[in-house]
């Protein structure tokens, strides 16, 4: 199966690391012209030289800009009019009980998880719908299901990105223009190892040792029994991103090791 997405303009919201930066670096490295965003101007600029240096085909632009907040979002559409690949990756991710999280980080995680992405697609899928083809990709997770004891502030927003795409899908029917959610499981970011990094230093483990031991506890219904790779979420992300991924719409597609245990 073969990839091209030669002359495809594609924009990974939160790509500075992590996921992101995986799906960013495969867009690239299969041709498309792809927009690095993150908040701060440096840590993009660095991103997208990185990219470049690792075998990118397709132009890197790093564009900063704050997704938390409509300024931000709009200033980004200012930046960049269009796209024809539109990842809505950029998430955060904070565990607290419920009686302990108070109504600013569940607005932060609804400004940021959810109504970044709702912004950036009313921005970009008019355009896509006149071109006739268009991607949206909204990077949820099976914690969108399985709504985490933990953060379930966190669960909620990722349960709103897939209904939210699911509406949207409908919304541009016949156009040409697919959208579709991606479930990943727990997977190895560095958002992920950050809040790892008490338990790697206690233990003397390896990060992916530490993530299997969290894995197995916190999350015991994994059927892989270990986090994934970023790039185990990019390449599932790539094909719905490219022209060979054109019967999928609406879907939820899970990457999640078989932790949602339903048919
Ligand atoms: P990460 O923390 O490693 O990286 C997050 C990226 O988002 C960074 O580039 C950061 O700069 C950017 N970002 C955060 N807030 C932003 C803002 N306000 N404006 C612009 N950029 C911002 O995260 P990750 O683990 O790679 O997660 C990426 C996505 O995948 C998130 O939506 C997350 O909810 C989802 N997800 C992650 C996991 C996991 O286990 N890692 C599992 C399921 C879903």
């Amino acid at each position: 199966m073969q990839i091209d997405l030669t002359g495809k303009k594609a924009l990974v919201t939160g790509s500075t690391e992590g996921i992101g930066y995986a799906i960013a670096g495969q867009l690239a490295g299969a041709g498309a012209d792809v927009i690095v965003n993150g908040r701060s101007e440096d840590k993009t600029a660095k991103a997208a030289a990185r990219l470049k240096s690792e075998g990118a085909r397709g132009n890197v632009e790093a564009v900063a800009a704050d997704l938390a907040t409509s300024e931000g979002c709009a200033a980004l559409v200012t930046k960049v009019p269009h796209v024809d690949i539109l990842i809505n990756n950029a998430g955060i991710f904070q565990p607290g009980d419920f009686f302990d999280t108070p109504d600013d980080v569940w607005d932060r995680h609804w400004q940021v998880n959810v109504m970044s992405a709702v912004r950036l697609s009313r921005a970009y899928l008019p355009g896509m719908e006149k071109r006739k083809w268009g991607r949206v990709i909204f990077i949820a997770s099976e914690s969108g299901f399985n709504i985490p004891v933990e953060m379930i502030h966190y669960g909620v927003s990722k349960t709103a990105d897939i209904a939210v795409a699911r509406g949207l899908a409908k919304r541009m029917a016949g156009t040409g223009v697919t959208v579709n959610s991606v479930l990943p499981g727990p997977t190895l970011s560095e958002g992920v190892a950050a809040m790892l990094t008490e338990a790697r230093e206690k233990s003397g483990k390896s990060i992916e040792e530490v993530a299997a031991d969290f894995v197995k506890q916190h999350r015991g219904g994994s059927l892989i029994q270990r986090a994934a790779s970023v790039d185990e979420i990019a390449n599932i992300v790539t094909y719905l991103a490219s022209p060979l991924a054109s019967a999928t719409t609406g879907a939820a597609m899970r990457v999640d090791g078989g932790l949602i245990d339903t048919l």
